[in-house]
């Protein structure tokens, strides 16, 4: 069975464009793109980091489980020079599953959606170009919605 798994990008480290565009070339060897938002900059969230970050959304189809769509982009995040050094810190590439289909999960290693969705204008902005319809399985707004009503007045302007 087919899925349409939604996932987040973003770095702030390195070269952040030439980084987003390997990123681009891998998920489109593992999976069926259906979409690219723009690029986004976005000011760094959660006060550790430092240098904005270039954020981009993907929307793709994949017959792989929640599990092994973790497994593929972590090695993805490893291929591209992760380094976890601080929680919401500096990284060259961040892939996030914001939804997997409509399915709801909370298990050790995956909460699905990502518990951050409604909070960060960084996802929503470019999520609601791609998806603006898609609902929240949990809060039942779509994106367009969620975005209007999001309080986080971190500045996030559309890159290209
Ligand atoms: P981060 O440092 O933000 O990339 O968080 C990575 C950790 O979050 C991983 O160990 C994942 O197991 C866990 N995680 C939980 N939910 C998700 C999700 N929806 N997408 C990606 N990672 C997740």
């Amino acid at each position: 069975m087919f899925n349409e798994v939604v996932l987040c990008l973003g770095g702030n480290r390195g070269d952040r464009e030439a980084l987003l565009s390997r990123a681009r070339v891998e998920l489109d060897s593992h999976f069926e793109v259906l979409r690219f938002s723009s690029i986004y900059e976005t000011s760094a969230w959660g006060g550790v980091a430092k240098g904005d970050f270039l954020n981009q959304v993907a929307v793709v189809m994949t017959e792989r489980s929640p599990e092994e769509v973790l497994h593929l982009i972590q090695g993805i995040e490893r291929d591209l020079g992760r380094k976890r050094d601080e929680h919401w810190g500096n990284r060259t590439m961040d892939i996030d599953i914001l939804y997997f289909g409509d399915q709801v999960i909370d298990s050790g290693r995956l909460k699905i959606p990502h518990p951050f969705i409604a909070e960060r204008r960084f996802v929503l902005a470019p999520l609601a170009e791609v998806c603006p319809d898609k609902e929240h399985p949990l809060m039942e707004k779509t994106s367009l919605e969620l975005l209007s009503e999001c309080g986080d007045a971190s500045e996030v302007k559309r890159w290209r």
